[in-house]
């Protein structure tokens, strides 16, 4: 994978500008554009382009739907690519290739669950205590329940 070049993501930014109102309620969609409107108003000085597309991105990745439309626009127009400047692209976005992440499952030790409690990271891990394999945290009933 190649990253995409400062032009190519201003491009796109400047295309998901404009669609805004189709990807976030009218407050958010409101709030951005101005914020974006700062920024690309500059957008035609090519010493600054890089600074304006990483200033850009910071801002879109704080609302997900627009940070998801631009990298599937971006993948529709150029290909997959990285962009590294935020890790932005490192997830994949559901429905556009990538398998959609799990959330994190928290698993305790069923013989003890207050004594052991991790994420989960391979399936079957067990207690290094009492070598039994940990159950998904939510199996398991508070104390003043049972
Ligand atoms: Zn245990």
């Amino acid at each position: 994978m190649t990253g995409y070049s400062d032009y190519q993501l201003l491009e796109a930014v400047q295309k998901i500008a404009a669609e805004l109102p189709m990807l976030l309620p009218d407050k958010d969609a409101g709030i951005l554009e101005e914020k974006l409107k700062i920024i690309l108003v500059d957008a035609n000085k090519p010493d600054r382009v890089s600074e304006i597309v990483t200033d850009a991105l910071k801002i879109i990745s704080d609302y997900p739907p627009v940070r998801n439309e631009l990298k599937a626009h971006l993948i529709r127009t150029i290909g997959l690519g990285s962009e590294t400047r935020l890790g932005m692209f490192f997830e994949p976005t559901p429905g556009i290739g990538g398998a959609t992440k799990p959330g994190k499952i928290m698993v305790v030790c069923p013989v003890d669950p207050s004594h052991y409690i991790t994420q989960l990271r391979v399936k079957g891990q067990r207690c290094p205590q009492h070598n039994v394999e940990l159950v998904p945290e939510d199996t398991i009933l508070p104390d003043n329940l049972s």
